[in-house]
């Protein structure tokens, strides 16, 4: 069986025609019939050769559809690919023996033309058919030829056909999924025409703005929106078609759709424009709407979330400012209105009166309707009125613990529950505040915006627990305020007192030393009469007049000296002291009563003495006398007095340490009680009570403090802590040794007379300085005096011609010394400049009134003092 080169590529494309086993057509049958006639044969046939037969479109003459394809006449027209032509079949010897020439059909005349549909491949033939030989004319030919031409055309068509079919079932079941992906969407769909006509909208825009399709099919568009945007949509789809301007479409936008019912959706609205043809400018638009309803609500949710966490986190961190300022209660009741959306508020504290609940209104929104309603919510607002009926919708809450929750205001309460104008209450609930099951406050609001419920009362959870700890906390901090308004009752009482008492003991001291120091003076005169000498009895009677009167004016002197230090009248000036000199001075002077009593003081030596500390040096030799003083009364005969120092971080430590009759551990506790001689008052040794108490008042003003070591029997050490002083720049001056007092050689080969200037000061590092200071300086004599008495007198012997004056000195001070010099007609003219340790400006003006030429702060300003200098030696000079 020849078989054409083409075959698979020619099986294709006539599998691919589906024409094989389709029913007859008259097309084809008609051309059969005409190829019949027209050559005037008994048979004439469509075949299409397939790949294990031939199968006939169109027969005329035969009732076979198909036969084989090895017995085939028109396979070998197909393999050929030319018009085949057979006039006797008999005489051929490819077919003689054909079975179809053998028997029926008994073919002895084969004429078959290819049929090429697409011009490359033979699909099968258009063939007629004899049972006696024949010749074909080139005209009968050309004939069969065109007709096979038909043939070719129809196939063509039907290829065609085939083609459309198929794709008008795809275009079909495109339209049937955009269809169903219209109506299924999750999201509203509407086609509106360029005019704002509904053409289209799928079941879900339909559901969501509650129409039926037949209510907006050809409706227009803006019947969907509300009334704002409606009124001006036609105009905004004129403008777009002329302008372009668009604001939606081609982009997305958050609006809002009118529900049927009037109310509106929050939505999404995409719009697109659709142009199906590009010539012309007609166009729809397709809009989505996607329903943000959940999504409103979400946002809501997460925005009232936010809210409470605001409250929450405002009211733990910032609860001091709440509390300090009281606005606690306003804070949380307009925090329990905003967050429940309410009307109404009020927020309290549950208290106990009579063992019965009673709630204390703390904050409440303002509902008054008339006067005495508003006088009613002042009560309510200052927290004056406690209810305490446990009937009552509140007393349900607050005294039993409860929740009440009503919706259905009205129907509970008929109007008679609530006064005549009380305004109308829709809703209500009321929520206890618990701490460790026990009701602490409570809350209740009214007429919230939407109906109140237990998820309402869950999700106020986390509030309802922080009023708790914040009630707890008020509650504690109002403990606290109390006790501490207690406390400083108690301690004004306590300073009044003592500020009493030091009035008391200061006017007394006054009142006594004006007669004590009659009876001291006339003690002595009476001493010392010559005229009327004593006799050896009364000698001993006047003696001890005025040993006594000398024990009471101590007495007096300390106890008013303590009274000033209590009633802070007391002026201590701060400076650099160095050590070694104020322990020397106060030995100097108590030398001769360790050698009264037959003690052995030593006076400081060492290095270690050589160290510098802040005080006030006529206090802190006060100080060092008291205990020096009492170390020796207090020693045993032949005892002794060590002094020693230690430098500790920040501050000095100064201790005096005797061998005497020590303190009993159980009455240590007494020692700085002023009075307390600790049963010294029985004994021989004199004493006055005051003198610790006095020290260490001293030293505390002076940022020090004082401690003992003590034993019975074998000694005591009294120590005392300074802070410590910066030690001065080498080669200043103050580390030099040495007392003042002496007049300072006169300076300089100048042939003027020397200036003299006299230093009325008490600290002998000050002096030292000044001393150095001065040799330096040509036409100086400078001479020191440690205590305004003796500067006076030195002042009056010798009148300098310039004073520099200390305020702080001990005994008279600077103030009452430069008064004294004012009035003295030998001094009054001396220029006096004060020196203090004092710069505030009280004391400056002070310094400016008592008439100081210039008045100078400690540490001295050098450079301003040799200006000075400078100036009034011009002034001397001219
Ligand atoms: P007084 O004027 O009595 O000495 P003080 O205030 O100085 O007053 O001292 C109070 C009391 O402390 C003294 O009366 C004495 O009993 C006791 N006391 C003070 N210093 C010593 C000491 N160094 N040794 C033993 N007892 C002392």
């Amino acid at each position: 069986m020849p078989t054409p080169n083409d075959e698979l590529e020619r099986l294709r494309q006539l599998h691919e025609l589906q024409i094989l086993d389709t029913p007859r057509e008259p097309a084809f049958d008609r051309l059969t019939a005409l190829a019949a006639e027209l050559l005037d044969v008994p048979i004439a046939l469509i075949s299409l050769v397939d790949a294990e037969r031939q199968w006939f479109k169109s027969a005329v003459g035969l009732d076979a559809r198909q036969t084989s394809r090895d017995v085939s006449l028109c396979n070998h027209t197909v393999a050929s690919r030319r018009p085949l032509l057979i006039e006797d079949t008999h005489t051929d010897p490819r077919f003689a023996g054909n079975p179809l020439v053998t028997a029926a059909p008994y073919i002895r005349f084969y004429a078959g033309i290819p049929l090429m549909p697409d011009g490359h491949h033979v699909l099968g033939t258009l063939c007629v058919i004899d049972r006696r030989p024949r010749q074909l004319s080139a005209s009968q030919l050309r004939q069969l030829e065109a007709l096979a031409g038909q043939v070719e055309e129809l196939l063509k068509l039907h290829h065609h056909r085939l083609l459309f079919d198929h794709e008008s079932l795809r275009s079909q079941k495109r339209a049937a999924r955009y269809e169903a992906i219209v109506r299924g969407a999750a999201a509203g769909i509407v086609r509106i025409d360029s005019q704002g006509r509904i053409l289209e909208i799928n079941d879900f825009a339909l559901r969501l703005l509650g129409y039926q399709r037949d209510e907006l099919l050809g409706a227009n568009v803006s019947r969907l929106m509300p009334m704002r945007w409606a009124v001006d949509h036609d105009q905004y789809l004129r403008n777009y078609h002329t302008s372009g301007e668009a604001h939606i479409i081609g982009k997305g936008r958050r609006v809002e759709a009118l529900h049927r019912d009037g109310h509106a959706i929050p939505v999404h609205l995409a719009v697109s424009r659709v142009q199906y043809d590009d010539a012309s400018e007609d166009c729809d638009f397709i809009g989505i709407l996607s329903d943000l309803s959940e999504v409103q609500t979400a946002n809501h949710l997460l925005e009232r979330q936010q809210q409470l966490l605001g409250v929450l986190h405002r009211g733990l961190t910032d609860y001091q400012a709440l509390m300090s300022g009281n606005r606690l209660w306003s804070f949380l009741k307009q925090a329990l209105r905003e967050l429940t959306r309410s009307d109404y508020a009020l927020i309290g504290e549950v208290l106990a009166v009579d063992d019965q609940p009673a709630l204390k209104i703390h904050a409440i929104t303002d509902l008054s309707w008339d006067d005495a309603s508003r006088q009613l919510m002042e009560q309510f607002k200052e927290g004056r009125m406690l209810l305490s009926n446990p009937n009552s919708l509140l007393g349900r809450v607050f005294a039993d613990g409860q929740t009440v929750l009503r919706n259905d205001m009205q129907a509970h309460s008929p109007h008679s529950a609530f006064p005549p104008g009380h305004p109308p209450l829709s809703n209500f609930l009321g929520v206890p505040i618990l701490d460790q099951g026990q009701v602490i406050g409570m809350f209740a609001i009214a007429n919230g915006a939407q109906p109140y419920s237990t998820e309402l009362v869950e999700w106020l959870e986390p509030f309802i627990s922080t009023c708790a700890l914040l009630i707890k906390l008020y509650r504690q901090l109002n403990e606290r305020e109390s006790f501490t308004e207690q406390l400083r009752q108690a301690r004004d009482q306590a300073e009044n007192a003592s500020r009493a008492k030091s009035e008391f003991l200061s006017s007394m001291s006054h009142e006594l030393r004006t007669p004590l120091n009659a009876i001291l003076g006339f003690a002595q005169l009476l001493q010392s009469s010559q005229k009327h000498p004593l006799g050896e009895r009364q000698q001993r009677q006047v003696e001890q007049i005025y040993k006594s009167g000398q024990h009471l004016l101590t007495l007096i002197n300390e106890v008013l000296d303590l009274a000033r230090i209590e009633a802070g009248q007391i002026n201590l000036s701060i400076e650099r002291i160095h050590l070694g000199d104020v322990l020397e001075d106060a030995c100097t002077t108590l030398m001769p009563i360790a050698r009264q009593y037959g003690i052995t003081l030593q006076p400081p030596q060492g290095a270690h003495f050589a160290c510098w500390l802040q005080a006030d040096y006529t206090r802190l030799k006060q100080v060092l006398i008291n205990l020096i003083t009492n170390a020796i009364k207090y020693n045993r005969p032949q005892g002794n007095v060590q002094l020693d120092c230690q430098r500790l971080a920040g501050c000095v430590r100064v201790s005096v340490r005797d061998t005497g009759i020590g303190i009993p551990a159980d009455r240590l506790d007494q020692l700085f009680q002023p009075f307390n001689r600790l049963g010294a008052e029985s004994g021989s040794i004199e004493g006055t009570g005051v003198g610790l108490a006095l020290t260490r008042k001293i030293l505390e003003l002076m940022d020090g403090r004082i401690g003992v070591r003590s034993e019975e029997g074998v000694g005591s050490e009294f120590w005392f802590e300074l802070p410590h002083g910066e030690a001065p720049a080498a080669g200043s001056g103050e580390v030099a040794r040495g007392r003042g007092e002496t007049p300072a050689e006169p300076t300089g080969e100048s042939d003027a007379p020397a200036l003299r200037v006299l230093y009325i000061e008490d600290n002998p590092a000050n002096q030292r300085l000044l001393q150095e200071l001065f040799e330096d300086l040509d036409g100086f004599a400078l001479q020191c005096a440690h205590s305004a008495e003796l500067g006076l007198e030195l002042a009056c012997s010798q009148p300098p011609q310039l004073i520099l004056l200390d305020i702080n000195l001990p005994g008279m001070d600077g103030y009452q010394a430069m008064r004294q010099l004012a009035q003295n007609p030998l001094t009054h003219a001396i220029p006096v400049i004060g020196l203090s340790a004092s710069a505030m400006p009280d004391d400056l003006r002070k310094a400016e009134a008592a008439g100081f030429s210039a008045y100078l702060t400690k540490p001295l300003d050098i450079p301003r003092l040799l200006e000075l200098l400078d100036q009034f030696t011009r002034q001397e000079r001219a």
